[in-house]
């Protein structure tokens, strides 16, 4: 019996996997992505595919499904998160998928339980055709977190020569994305009696010379990177924390900074390392960084394999393809890092994406299928 993407999408929205903290965090959890896996298994052994599990943390799964036709054909991969944000500030139930006025509404429907469904049907009409392509899917976790998942999942046992991963793109391909990078500066100075600053060194003021150094010159460095789809990279100092007490000279400052790098842009690792000598040279200041958190950014030729047959298969269902770079960070810019051709594509708007009032179109969804069906065997056949 062949699957209907509707209901597959009502029965997807109904499992809970919220993904309520980080991968980082060992306290006891939620079952985050489990629930998912244990629905995605017995299906996709139903359709014929392998089934391996690779934790990335305790009770944090990926399932990876394979379909091997023959071992020497290449692997076309379909990947979708399996977690969604949080049900804080919903006006709709977040479990109960309601269809109305060719819409479906619920947590997830958009982002990314509908990309999902689609990659899940097409993946299910696929495997009867006569196609020189092995099939895989990845159900991954800890994706809303910041893409903490993907790191660590392996695909080294498994050849894969282009991955499609599901995000609410309007069923447009995106072929480019910012990289981030979120990190602390600290700066230390010496504490005294607040009667008497002049014999204590006071970390504040050192960090204010900091972040006026960044404001004047390297904000306006980053914002002169040049890249196809941006407007330069950015940075924002968005916590300030210093000092305890209003009559002790703080010993100590601390900034919270957010940088979004463009795929033209120094990797976030070399753009971090040379900061601290940089901001030592013109401020004299010694900081300190903490916290890194980074995710890295999307650039896949427009050209690739991957990206025509994309484009190909929409224009096959009558739309005009429109190749695009958006703003957020996706499991596709891992999968970059790591040395595999990612695009990302999926049915529903970004602007449903951790909405009060979650929900994809049903037309699109079908549509999704339809595409992601043509794009297969486009790539396949060259
Ligand atoms: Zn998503």
């Amino acid at each position: 019996m062949s699957l209907d993407v509707v209901h597959l999408l009502q029965d997807l929205v109904r499992i809970d996997s919220r993904n309520t903290r980080s991968i980082r965090d060992t306290g006891p959890r939620d079952t985050d992505e489990e629930r998912m896996s244990e629905f995605l298994r017995p299906l996709l052994v139903g359709m014929e595919f392998e089934v391996a599990v690779q934790y990335a943390a305790p009770r944090r799964p990926h399932v990876i499904a394979l379909l091997r036709r023959d071992a020497k054909l290449p692997i076309l991969a379909f990947e979708a998160h399996m977690d969604t944000v949080g049900f804080e500030g919903m006006t709709i139930p977040p479990l109960t998928p309601e269809v109305r006025d060719g819409r479906m509404y619920g947590r997830g429907t958009a982002d990314t339980k509908g990309s999902m469904a689609a990659m899940l049907v097409a993946l299910d009409q696929l495997r009867t055709a006569d196609l020189p392509l092995n099939l895989m899917f990845i159900g991954s976790c800890a994706e809303e977190t910041g893409c903490e998942g993907v790191p660590l999942l392996d695909l080294s046992p498994w050849p894969v020569s282009g991955i499609i991963v599901g995000e609410p793109t309007s069923n447009q391909p995106v072929v480019a994305h910012k990289a981030h990078v979120w990190f602390d500066l600290v700066c230390t100075g010496r504490a005294a009696h607040g009667s008497r600053p002049d014999a204590g060194v006071n970390a504040i003021y050192r960090m204010t010379d900091v972040i006026q150094w960044l404001r004047a010159e390297f904000i306006p460095e980053l914002a002169g990177h040049v890249a196809e789809g941006f407007a330069g990279s950015t940075l924002s100092v968005d916590i300030i924390q210093g000092g305890h007490k209003v009559n002790i000279v703080p010993d100590r400052c601390s900034i919270s900074v957010d940088v979004r790098l463009v795929p033209t842009a120094p990797r976030e690792d070399e753009m971090l390392k040379s900061l601290t000598a940089r901001i030592r040279t013109a401020t004299g200041v010694d900081v300190t960084v903490a916290n890194v958190h980074s995710s890295p950014g999307l650039s896949i030729d427009r050209g690739s394999p991957l990206v025509r047959a994309l484009c190909g298969a929409i224009e096959l269902h009558g739309d005009i393809p429109d190749v695009g770079a958006v703003s957020y960070c996706t499991d596709a810019g891992v999968f970059d890092r790591q040395g595999y051709p990612a695009v990302v594509f999926g049915p529903g708007s970004i602007l449903q994406a951790h909405a009060a009032e979650e929900f994809i179109a049903l037309a699109e969804l079908h549509r999704a299928v339809d595409i992601l069906t043509a794009a297969a065997r486009r790539f396949a056949t060259g």
